[in-house]
């Protein structure tokens, strides 16, 4: 094990809320080109070790190496640039854009510093086309002239997806990406986040266990803000720690 194999590690990360120590001195190793799930029960410290490693929120203590560089003092918009992003929901802003203008704002932001140059050209052509590719990737070339807001559940999430892919991301963050979901769109999303993993790393917070078998090569599960184990799926589910877990022990 070498630290060259990971994209994305922690040492120590910590956060406190007042004296409450919502996710405490948690170590994590995310290996390059791997789906990495991030589960435990509710109130386990997901989503604040999610928002942490996003630069979402502040470690109160704890290092973040992205890439063998520390990021733990950068800010969200500078590790994004870096690569490191995370997926957002559709704001209501956008959601009246139709999905192909969203993922070109996307796209735009990617070229931020370029836009004067795609404007001077008037180049909006290669825009779309490359706005075009991503929706026909995440199985959207039909809606894409449909508002956000006018999409189904699962569309919603794939756009989302869709957006994220547009910054070409070396590391993908998807936090739930299945959450409210039936069985119906369970399928295409998790098919697209495999084909999204192509040539990229992945974490992902989930609720459903059998995403997460089939999904994830690797899973991390805290409960009460620490680390309770990490490994596979068979392993971390034989785990009599996290059964206990799970059952509410
Ligand atoms: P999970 O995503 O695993 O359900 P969270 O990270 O949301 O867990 O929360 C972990 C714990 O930290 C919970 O007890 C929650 O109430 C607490 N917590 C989360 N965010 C805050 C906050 N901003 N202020 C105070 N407590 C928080």
């Amino acid at each position: 094990d070498d630290l060259a194999d990971y994209a994305l590690t922690a040492r120590g990360l910590t956060k406190q809320f007042g004296g409450f120590a919502a996710v405490n001195n948690v170590d994590l190793s995310i290996r390059r080109g791997s789906i990495h799930a991030l589960i435990g029960p509710n109130g386990a410290g997901k989503t604040t070790c999610f928002n942490l490693l996003t630069k979402t929120l502040a470690p109160t203590r704890g290092t973040i190496i992205f890439e063998g560089r520390n990021i733990t003092n950068l800010r969200a918009a500078d590790v994004a640039r870096l690569g490191l992003v995370r997926s957002f929901q559709i704001s209501a802003t956008f959601a009246h854009l139709t999905a192909l203008e969203n993922v070109r704002v996307a796209l735009q932001s990617q070229y931020g510093k370029s836009f004067q140059f795609w404007r001077s050209l008037d180049a909006v052509a290669p825009l779309n086309r490359r706005a075009e590719e991503l929706l026909e990737r995440v199985g959207l070339a039909n809606a894409r002239h449909l508002a956000a807001s006018d999409l189904s559940y699962g569309k919603k999430r794939a756009l989302e997806i869709a957006t994220t892919l547009a910054l070409e991301p070396q590391v993908m963050l998807l936090d739930e990406p299945t959450a409210g979901m039936g069985h119906e769109d369970i399928e295409p999303i998790t098919d697209l986040i495999r084909e999204a993993a192509q040539g990229r790393t992945i974490l992902i917070v989930e609720h459903n266990l059998s995403v997460v078998s089939t999904l994830c090569d690797r899973i991390t599960v805290l409960q009460h803000g620490e680390l309770l184990t990490e490994g596979t799926y068979r392993e971390v589910s034989s785990n009599p720690d996290v059964i206990s877990a799970y059952m509410g022990g």
